[in-house]
């Protein structure tokens, strides 16, 4: 028996084999010809990508979180004021990496399942001078989906950065950053960007880099300083060899590889594959009475679900059996309902077939704990609904 599993966590995810083959391939040196190429193109695929052609890409070694380290850090100066806009347990990490840099920090926490109100948002922005606000796109712990733009719609009228955490949605949701005047968007490998855990990935604005390049204070960050990266990403760009920290090779070789596929397919098609697996596969888990945490269909992710288990049912167990059947799945993260819920990951180079097992697991692990519903009905509504 084949004992590979399916993983369908909202991160790491199923990687395409052409990915991991390239992460197989021989390590060169970091100014191999061959190398200095592909990490170029990686650059120039990602404004394609992001939709941001006057963007500044930059990849360094490191997970999502460096990534929203450096966004903030490179941007903010000590007594900035920067406003968290929270729907989940990222909301918070971005709150704790704000007052590392010494910034003074407003949140704004949606209930559980809900986002923040564009009112209150904007009665926020217009009370003080704000420097930036941070947006989780999708945060993994609750699968609420924010609308990015509105809320640069806002920001922008006060002249504040808008710095976009798309960990969990970059390449999965729709998001025209440069069309929706967003000044950073990033992300890690790991999640619809399709390659392993490693890479810290963002697309800074021009104006964004304009506040960087004026900033008084020295970055209070040696690692993620744009003083020490963006020569490098230029150069590279130029296909010339450059230095500062050993780049991930074969990482980077990789992202070459999962980038081109994206954009071969065109990011317009991905995004959309995304949102009609994600509808199909809602309507399928509220087809047996199961519910998603996200209050509303509107606000709900297209790159992963947080699913309700339905009363009764022992999740440890489900997960366990879910396993033994050759699926992968999370538990709970938001603190307050931990154990209430499970989440899956739909999201990357994922096919009708992925998610069709992933119900036929669900189902399967719900009949064990007799949850009383009709055999095989979710996977029926989720192919009527493709
Ligand atoms: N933001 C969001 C929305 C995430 O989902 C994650 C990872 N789950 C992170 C930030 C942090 O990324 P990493 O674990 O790669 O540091």
């Amino acid at each position: 028996m084949k004992n590979r599993k399916l993983l369908m966590i909202p991160g790491p995810i199923e990687v395409d084999p052409s990915v991991l083959r390239a992460m197989g391939e021989v390590t060169t040196s970091h100014v191999a010809p061959n190398f200095i190429e592909s990490f170029g193109n990686s650059i120039e695929l990602m404004r394609k990508i992001w939709l941001a052609p006057n963007g500044q890409p930059f990849i360094v070694a490191g997970s999502g979180t460096l990534a929203m380290d450096m966004a903030v850090s490179n941007l903010l100066e000590p007594g900035d004021n920067a406003l968290v806009i929270s729907t989940g347990y990222f909301g918070e990490r971005y709150k704790n990496i704000l007052a590392t840099y010494g910034a003074n920090v407003t949140v704004l926490q949606a209930e559980i399942g809900e986002i923040v109100s564009l009112d209150k948002i904007e009665e926020e922005l217009s009370s003080k001078n704000y420097k930036l606000v941070t947006i989780t796109h999708v945060d993994t712990s609750t699968g609420v989906l924010t609308d990015p733009k509105s809320v640069a719609d806002i920001a922008k009228k006060y002249n504040t950065l808008t710095v976009l955490d798309g960990v969990c949605a970059t390449a999965g949701e729709n998001t025209p950053q440069e069309a929706w005047g967003i000044d950073v968007v990033l992300t890690g490998s790991q999640k619809a960007i399709g390659v392993p855990p490693g890479l810290a990935l963002l697309v800074v604005s021009e104006k964004a880099m304009t506040v960087w390049k004026n900033r008084k204070t020295l970055v209070q960050n040696y690692y993620g300083s744009f003083t020490n990266w963006l020569p490098i990403m230029e150069a590279y760009e130029e296909r010339r060899p450059s230095y500062f920290g050993t780049p991930p090779v074969n990482l980077i070789r990789a992202l070459e590889v999962s980038l081109n596929l994206i954009n071969t397919e065109g990011i317009e098609h991905r995004v959309e594959s995304h949102l009609i697996y994600a509808k199909a596969f809602r309507k399928a888990i509220q087809k047996i009475g199961l519910q998603l945490v996200p209050k509303r269909e509107e606000i709900a992710a297209n790159t992963m679900s947080a699913i309700f288990y339905p009363e009764g049912i022992d999740g440890n167990q489900f997960r366990k059996d879910i396993s033994e059947y050759g699926v992968i799945l999370a538990g709970g993260l938001h603190s307050e309902i931990k154990t209430q819920y499970f989440r899956v990951g739909h999201m990357g180079a994922i096919n009708k077939s992925d998610i069709v097992a992933t119900l036929s697991a669900i189902e399967f692990a719900l009949a064990k704990q007799n949850y009383s519903f009709t055999l095989g009905e979710s996977i029926g509504t989720f192919l009527e609904n493709l």
